[in-house]
């Protein structure tokens, strides 16, 4: 029986919906809790950059804040603003960064609203520190220096200015030291180590604050990589921190599309654009609605499974803006009928496997998740 959307869901009503995004913020929940686990005395903070990696940060951040999370990690400005109005009253002390420093809004909008940059320059330095004297008070801040990555951060020749004149720091209460690994998901990279031993050379440098270093897979590098707190995303959302050994997390979400027709193929065709793909006379294909407008990535195009039941469905030919196909010719027809639900991304077919398949990472399959699904979010 379709049931219609009820009040914790989202998009289109589930009678209506083209396909069915279920997120399980228990298993949020649970990844964080096996995190900090992993991660045990140091601190856990969350990264929630780009709508909790696309699974709806007004959801996600209040559930992570219910299983002990305080401090907070965005992008944006912005997405700063909906962690607070997402937490609201659960907890109206939580910590907020914001990684992409005072360049991503006016210096006046971060005092204004309790939200600390994460300073990325000598100018930024420069900036807060002259905040602070304005404000007659110390202002919070991260300092984020570059180890490696080239990407933001203080560069060395910067650094060095700072480690020259301490003075410059003053009036800025710098909550964390941190830097970024580069390659953390590679466990054997020699770059991990070398910027494990440039954060530490330039902590000896500076004037003593806590420490921030790693992300996701840095949590699994080892105890040597956690000092006081880490800054994970990726892995609360199930994907796999450790790629070349088994996923210690559990998995978030389950994408499920609608058969909205089956056809009989009676000779020998082709199915789709381009006519990419040639299936004999005897075929059943059934289309789903799902499609590259949904974030179901066009280079998927006759690489991946879906799945009804224990059953595996191989998707044909191309990808379009709102469909796919299926040849369930192998099925018996009452196992695939139009208004069937089929499983693009579940038990049988993790994030991971999706994005392999894709030539891409399981963060980049989260982040495009369409904005077209019927989202249905279990627990919180
Ligand atoms: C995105 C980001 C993280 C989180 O990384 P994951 O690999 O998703 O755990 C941590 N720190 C910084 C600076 C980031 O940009």
């Amino acid at each position: 029986m379709a049931r219609t959307g009820g009040p914790d869901d989202t998009g289109p009503t589930r009678a209506r919906a083209s396909a069915v995004l279920t997120i399980d913020l228990e298993a949020i929940k649970k990844n964080y809790r096996r995190l900090r686990q992993e991660l045990r005395p140091v601190t856990c903070a969350v990264v929630v950059k780009a709508n909790a990696y696309g699974l709806g940060v007004a959801r996600v951040a209040p559930a992570l804040a219910k299983a002990g999370a305080r401090t907070f990690f965005t992008a944006q400005f912005d997405e700063a603003l909906q962690v607070q109005s997402a937490l609201g009253k659960t907890r109206p002390t939580a910590d907020i960064f914001v990684l992409n420093g005072l360049a991503a809004a006016p210096i006046e909008d971060f005092n204004g609203h309790g939200l600390n940059p994460v300073l990325n320059s000598l100018g930024e330095i420069g900036a807060w520190a002259q905040a602070a004297r304005a404000a007659g008070r110390a202002l919070p801040a991260a300092l984020h220096v570059d180890t490696g990555m080239n990407r933001l951060g203080l560069p060395q020749n910067e650094l060095d200015t700072l480690a020259g004149d301490p003075g410059r720091l003053k009036g800025i209460e710098v909550r964390y030291l941190m830097s970024h690994l580069a390659c953390a998901d590679e466990a054997a990279h020699p770059l991990n180590a070398e910027q494990l031993l440039r954060f530490e050379k330039a902590r000896e440098r500076l004037p003593a604050a806590p420490a921030s270093f790693a992300n996701s897979s840095g949590i699994f590098l080892g105890a040597d990589y956690h000092f006081d707190l880490a800054r994970p995303g990726a892995a609360l959302y199930g994907v796999n921190p450790t790629p070349d050994r088994p996923n210690p997390m559990a998995q978030v979400i389950r994408l499920q599309g609608r058969i909205l027709q089956v056809r009989e193929i009676d000779a020998p065709s082709t199915v789709g654009y381009g006519a990419s793909r040639q299936v004999p006379g005897g075929s059943r294909v059934a289309t789903v609605a799902v499609g590259y407008a949904d974030g179901f990535l066009r280079c998927l195009s006759d690489r991946i499974k879906s799945w009804i039941g224990e059953r595996s469905v191989p998707l044909i030919g191309r990808v379009s803006m709102d469909l796919i196909a299926l040849d369930v010719s192998a099925l018996p027809a009452e196992a695939a009928r139009p208004g069937d639900f089929v499983d693009l991304i579940g038990p049988k077919q993790d994030v991971d496997a999706l994005a392999r398949a894709a030539g891409t990472i399981g963060y980049e399959i989260l982040t495009s998740l369409g904005a077209r699904y019927h989202r249905v979010y279990l627990g919180g």
